[in-house]
């Protein structure tokens, strides 16, 4: 059985994660957020450490590795009944992030809606980066040369997995709105989707 999958594309600093955690408190959904699994790794073993050099540089973690992880992250996340598939839809944040990872997940999950939040403007890009480095003390937002790597990366290889899903399941997001607007802009969309827990 694939998971059925609900997927957030987005440039570093475009709101994503804030929104993906905010879904992920309703009951029905489950967030898993790729960034916070590699930074989850005790940086002392072999992948910690892989983690912690491709991501100073603003680069991405090796496909293979990142897939394993991942996996092994959601069926440990079965195990305790935190993510239940056959009632729950699991809203990916920053995987797939690049064409190969995304073939590498076709057989695994099902996407009913694909989330692009969108913000042209690099600038906010880049001041809400450096807020976030302070708030959040993450050092890959502190170095202006490792943002713009990010935001590099993230239009060369992350963007064109859009065209992957077609344009039926892909929904445009202005994150430049409030919060709460994205979050009514992504909400009035999920509800539209069929929901196993409805009648339960
Ligand atoms: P961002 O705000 O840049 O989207 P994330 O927390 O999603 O930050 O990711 C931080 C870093 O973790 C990335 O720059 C990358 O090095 C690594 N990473 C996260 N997700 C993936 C992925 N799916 N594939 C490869 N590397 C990843």
């Amino acid at each position: 059985m694939k998971y059925n999958a609900i997927l957030l594309f987005g440039a570093p600093g475009s709101g994503k994660g804030t929104q993906g955690t905010i879904l992920g408190r309703v009951p029905g959904f489950f967030h898993c957020a790729c960034g916070d699994v590699f930074r989850s790794l005790d940086l002392r073993t072999d992948l910690g450490k892989a983690f912690l050099d491709y991501s100073s540089r603003g680069e991405l973690v090796p496909d293979d590795l990142t897939i394993k992880l991942w996996k092994v992250r959601i069926h440990s996340s079965e195990e305790a009944h935190q993510f239940k598939p056959d009632l729950d839809f699991l809203v990916l944040d920053g995987i797939p992030r690049n064409l190969p990872q995304a073939r590498l997940m076709d057989s695994l999950i099902d996407p009913k809606l694909v989330f692009h939040f969108s913000c042209p403007d690099r600038v906010q890009l880049f001041s809400r980066l450096k807020k976030r480095a302070l708030k959040d003390n993450r050092m890959d937002d502190a170095n202006e040369e490792v943002i713009r790597r990010r935001l590099e990366t993230y239009e060369n290889e992350t963007k064109p997995v859009l065209e992957h899903y077609g344009p039926e399941k892909v929904r445009l997001i202005d994150a430049l709105q409030t919060p709460a607007k994205v979050l009514h802009s992504m909400l009035s969309e999920v509800i539209k989707l069929e929901s196993p827990r409805e009648g339960i």
